[in-house]
């Protein structure tokens, strides 16, 4: 269901994200990108500011940006610049950013979303580059500048190459900004330009959300909610804003223009800052960095070799036979190599889906570990599904051995994990007949039942028959064989 806004109100948002890229370098300085690193040991010269010291621009990102641009069916400019954006911040140790100002590198763009039912195009305005700052860690109180006892600055990340994706305001309820959101984090992903965590920060949403009445012909004022660090929070954010916002004109008062902080615990959003404006940052061409130059022949290449993207993915997938709420897990996330992987290897699409999706995500959870960590491989999935098929495993027992795969970190194969905890379907008939018989003959009234019509009173027998065989027979088979037995 998409969210409702009050009768005779409209929402409008336009979505800022912020993609911290994964290059080995920092954008302007040969210091290493390294998120794991001991505060302040990534810091060269020039991320610090130090005076005399000179930028020289990351290939490497400027060619992520110009692919994730294509990505998101932008157009490429052909000369454009790098600006300096200047403002004070501790964390700023330049006293300004190295962004971009009225050309961006990527221009007008779209994403195709399907939103409810409903497909939907959204517009992007631009796509520009610019660089990281340092990041403040406020100590005491409620880890919020205000009311802490100190703060402390680590630098490894200033100068991290940084992009940022402006929407128009293009999107009129929660469920599309999210929806958004989830999109552009699947294609920087398929681009392998970054790992796109909101959670860890490598990915930063802000929405700029205002309402207007409907029979309105401007824009209302609008708000921006800073660094909502998950998708659920992007759609509560936005919804509870503008709520906030109808009660406040109904109120009488008037909305200015300012960044609020979304405060994940009381799920309310609040003042931060009174907004800046653009004339505050006093932008200016950066005299240090010459112009960056995007041939025809350079743009024609890179698109030439853009990845499968998410929205050919998700059709691929479907058309394969996997349900969508599996394609929709598998398509948002690293499981994309995995399902491909073990398709590759014969494994039936719809049986792999199911695995990856669903068994595969609740182990993974379960035993709180990433995809990476676990060290799973399509080869994994796809000898599974077969052990599986072939009647080697049991639904159940395929379980439990993929818990085991995990609990192995991928250092020991499905077949290996089933040798070790003696996990393997009864499929020896003669063995399992001589069981049968036994049971049928322990149990005569049953058995006059189940010749009487009473079909239901078969689990029973297959109850005591699992039982006896510790859970290893195949119960199809047994029911089978049961069913054999009593007839004949
Ligand atoms: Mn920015």
């Amino acid at each position: 269901m998409v969210t409702k806004m009050p009768e005779g109100w409209k929402l409008v948002v336009g979505l800022e994200v912020h993609v911290e890229l994964n290059t080995l370098t920092k954008m302007f300085s040969a210091s290493p990108v390294d998120f794991a690193g001991e505060p302040n040991t990534r810091v060269f010269p020039i991320d610090a500011g130090l005076p005399g010291t000179l930028p020289v621009i990351n290939r490497e990102a400027v060619t992520a940006a110009a692919r994730l641009g294509l990505a998101i069916n932008c157009g490429i400019t052909e000369r454009c610049r790098m600006h300096r954006k200047n403002y004070y911040y501790p964390d700023l140790p330049k006293g300004y950013q190295i962004s971009q100002y009225d050309v961006p590198l990527c221009h007008d763009g779209w994403l195709d979303l399907e939103v409810e039912g409903r497909q939907l195009r959204v517009e992007i305005e631009r796509l520009h580059m610019e660089e990281d700052t340092g990041k403040s860690t406020h100590v005491g109180g409620a880890g919020r500048l205000q009311g802490a006892d100190k703060s402390l600055i680590d630098y490894n990340r200033a100068g991290i190459p940084l992009l940022e994706i402006v929407s128009r305001p293009d999107i009129f309820d929660p469920e599309t900004a999210q929806a958004y959101v989830r999109e552009l984090q699947g294609i920087v992903k398929a681009l392998g330009v970054s790992d796109a965590k909101l959670e860890e920060g490598s990915m930063r949403c802000d929405a700029n959300v205002s309402v207007m009445r409907t029979d309105a012909t401007e824009l209302g004022t609008r708000r921006e909610i800073k660094n909502v660090n998950s998708i659920k929070s992007i759609g509560r954010a936005i919804a509870y804003e503008a709520q906030a916002q109808i009660d406040e004109i109904e109120a009488g008062d008037t909305i200015f223009m300012e960044t609020r902080h979304w405060d994940e615990n009381a799920e309310v959003t609040s003042t931060l800052r009174r907004k800046e404006t653009v004339a505050d940052y006093r932008y200016f061409p950066d005299p240090d960095l010459v112009e960056i130059v995007s041939t025809p022949e350079w743009v024609a290449q890179l698109k030439a070799a853009l990845p499968e993207l998410p929205r050919v993915a998700r059709e691929r997938i479907l058309a394969s036979g996997v349900g969508e709420a599996q394609t929709a897990t598998i398509v948002n996330s690293d499981l994309i190599v995995v399902f491909d992987e073990a398709v590759a290897t014969g494994a039936d699409a719809s049986t792999v889906g199911n695995l990856v999706a669903n068994n595969l995500v609740g182990e993974l959870s379960e035993q709180g570990v990433s995809l990476e960590e676990s060290g799973v491989t399509g080869q994994h999935v796809g000898e599974l599904v077969k052990l599986v098929e072939d009647g080697t495993l049991s639904n159940k027992m395929a379980k439990e051995v993929l818990a085991g795969v995990v609990e192995a970190r991928g250092q020991k194969s499905p077949s290996q994990i089933a040798d070790d905890r003696g996990l393997k379907q009864m499929s020896d008939t003669s063995e399992l007949q001589t069981i049968i018989d036994d049971v049928i003959a322990r149990n005569p009234a049953i058995v006059e039942k189940i010749r009487g019509g009473a079909d239901k009173a078969i689990g029973a027998l297959v109850g005591q028959v699992m039982g006896a065989t510790k859970g290893q027979a195949n119960p199809g088979m047994v029911n089978q064989l049961l069913k054999a037995a009593i007839d004949g």
